[in-house]
């Protein structure tokens, strides 16, 4: 279901301190950025023409980029306020944004030290409508047949474009045997997480979560587990071993674009979205809600 090519369409992009009609916001092919996988990026939500979580994204960001060993060369004020003006600028309410980072083209070959870094951001709409009920039916997954790599071959910590390359095959390979996603093992075997988003299973009032100490600790999962423990759950997080699956009754997904994304599903371990699910897929979207406060 191709849509409008993501570089063919209207509006502006912020790039490097201006708004850049969105057809112009182009670089070099002789980009580190590309070559090497030197590139930092996040994936935030606008809800109500607000950015939910936006301070921690950008600092996210900015923590990325030191990962690379590189500064972005915008503070987090900066970086705050730009985001608010593409939203703006572009008049988006419910809207996916990518801020991205990256080394450009002053030089390529590995080291990159005198190569500028670049930002740029852009958002396009993503309305936050869905119905609990066709979510609740659950997504289907399978095990990817990559694992998370340890900690000491791949800076883990970073939301960096390089850690993704297993996460398309890994998508591909899942989408082409029919299922939604797929779920990854780590280095060690133990459950991780999902090509774009953490896991949660669940047993009764117990809900347990693989311990993020070489993926990603996202955003919404630590929304998630504020919410689990306010319902009333108690939440674990360490090590799971695939085979522990049979254990749990509900299993689920979380991240910016997933949200709470029940799964019904992992290869031979099947779960029934129930209670759990329902509490916090309605939970997280009155979270995200700007005027939650006020409506409260
Ligand atoms: N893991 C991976 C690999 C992801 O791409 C994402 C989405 N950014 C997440 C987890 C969830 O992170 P967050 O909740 O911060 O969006």
């Amino acid at each position: 279901m191709a849509g409008v090519p993501m570089d063919q369409r209207d509006g502006w992009i912020w790039y490097n301190g201006e708004m850049v009609p969105w057809r112009d916001a182009k670089l070099h092919v002789l980009t580190h950025g590309l070559h090497y996988a030197s590139s930092v990026f996040e994936g935030q939500r606008a809800y109500g023409g607000e950015v939910f979580k936006l301070r921690e994204h950008t600092e996210r960001l900015i923590a990325s980029g030191k990962i690379l060993d590189f500064d972005i060369p915008f503070t987090a004020d900066q970086i705050d306020e730009a985001c608010r003006q593409v939203l703006a600028k572009n008049e988006l309410e419910d809207a996916y944004m990518r801020p991205i980072a990256w080394r450009g083209s002053e030089t390529i070959s590995v080291p990159a030290r005198e190569n500028k870094v670049h930002l740029a951001i852009a958002a396009w709409q993503w309305p936050s409508y869905f119905s609990p009920e066709e979510r609740l039916k659950g997504i289907r997954l399978t095990w990817s047949q990559w694992k998370r790599p340890s900690p000491e071959t791949i800076p883990c910590k970073a939301k960096a474009a390089g850690l993704y390359m297993i996460c398309t095959l890994s998508k591909h390979a899942a989408m082409d045997a029919g299922y939604a996603d797929a779920l990854m093992l780590d280095y060690r075997g133990y459950v991780a997480e999902a090509t774009g988003a953490n896991v949660f299973f669940v047993k009764g009032k117990e809900i347990t979560t693989p311990t993020p100490d070489c993926f990603l600790d996202g955003i919404t999962r630590r929304t998630v587990i504020g919410l689990a423990k306010a319902a009333g759950y108690s939440v674990t997080e360490r090590h799971i071993k695939p085979e522990e699956l049979s254990e749990f009754d509900e299993c689920f997904l979380t991240g910016t674009a997933a949200e709470v994304t029940p799964v019904a599903e992992v290869s031979e371990y099947k779960f029934t979205p129930g209670e759990a699910c329902r509490t916090l897929v309605e939970a997280y979207m009155t979270e995200v809600q700007p005027n939650k406060a006020a409506a409260e």
